[in-house]
């Protein structure tokens, strides 16, 4: 398979990133327990490349993303996105970075059930109150081959068609990043393989930075960079300078 270029070394080295997190934090606290879940992570990340974030369950990776997302506040540390403070933003500004520059897939798809596939796919679009880009939503329709299915509900369609549909949702607005929960943790092996390398294929195409949470090795082999995380800490980063 072909790697990716790497946009440091079309840069000349240049250390670019598209986002970045410093002394990144996370502790939750119930009742008199405080639990540690993201201690002090401080990671780049490049423009177009694919991270997996790994690691055992329980050992911070949702907590992670969702801060990197922009979805969870920190208790401490920091999340630029280019050079913007994530969480110097208010509410309404946090959400239209969110809406505009983010895509999020989730293990339960979360696809509006009495929405048919399309209608799904525009929403974030509809949400944004923009015109769609029909000739962009066909081109992402067309790589996710999900052309014969567009006008079903999501109840009509299997696990495999609900996620290729909830990928095209969140790329609908043209992210400059899609995060990805456990995106193949709820269908088999073979299917799960299949969606993922689809994502891999169009976030390839379209040039988007993938950043892809997963228990699974198999799935993260896949990526250009592996991270793994145990107990809040980053334990490894074969992406490491
Ligand atoms: P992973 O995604 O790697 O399985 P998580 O980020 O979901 O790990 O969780 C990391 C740790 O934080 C776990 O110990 C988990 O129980 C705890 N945790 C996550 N979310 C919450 C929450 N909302 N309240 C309290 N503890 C939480
Ligand atoms: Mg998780």
């Amino acid at each position: 398979m072909v790697r990716r270029m790497r946009y440091a070394d079309v840069m000349g080295g240049a250390d670019m990133t598209i986002m970045r997190c410093e002394n990144l934090s996370k502790t939750f606290q119930t009742g008199e327990y405080a639990v540690h879940a993201v201690r002090e992570v401080s990671l780049g990340f490049e423009p177009g490349g694919f991270c997996a974030i790994t690691g055992p369950s329980g050992s911070g990776k949702s907590t992670l993303l969702h801060m990197l997302g922009g979805l969870e506040y920190p208790t401490g540390g920091k999340v630029y996105y280019e050079d913007a403070d994530l969480y110097q933003y208010n509410d309404n500004q946090l959400s239209l970075l969110r809406r505009r520059r983010f895509g999020f897939v989730f293990q339960a798809y979360n696809l509006v059930r009495e929405l048919t596939a399309y209608e799904n796919i525009l929403l974030p679009v509809m949400l944004d109150k923009k015109q769609p880009d029909k000739a962009y939503i066909d081109r992402l329709v067309e790589m996710l081959n999900i052309g014969d299915r567009l006008s079903h509900l999501p109840g009509a369609l299997s696990g495999g068609q609900q996620q290729r549909i909830s990928i095209a949702r969140a790329l609908a607005n043209k992210p400059a990043i899609l995060f990805a929960d456990e995106p193949t943790g709820n269908l088999d092996g073979v299917t799960g393989r299949e969606v993922l390398a689809l994502l891999r294929l169009v976030g390839q195409e379209l040039g988007v930075s993938l950043v892809l949470v997963t228990h699974d090795l198999g799935i993260a082999e896949q990526a250009d960079r592996i991270i793994r995380l145990e107990d809040g800490r980053v334990a490894s980063d074969s992406g490491a300078k």
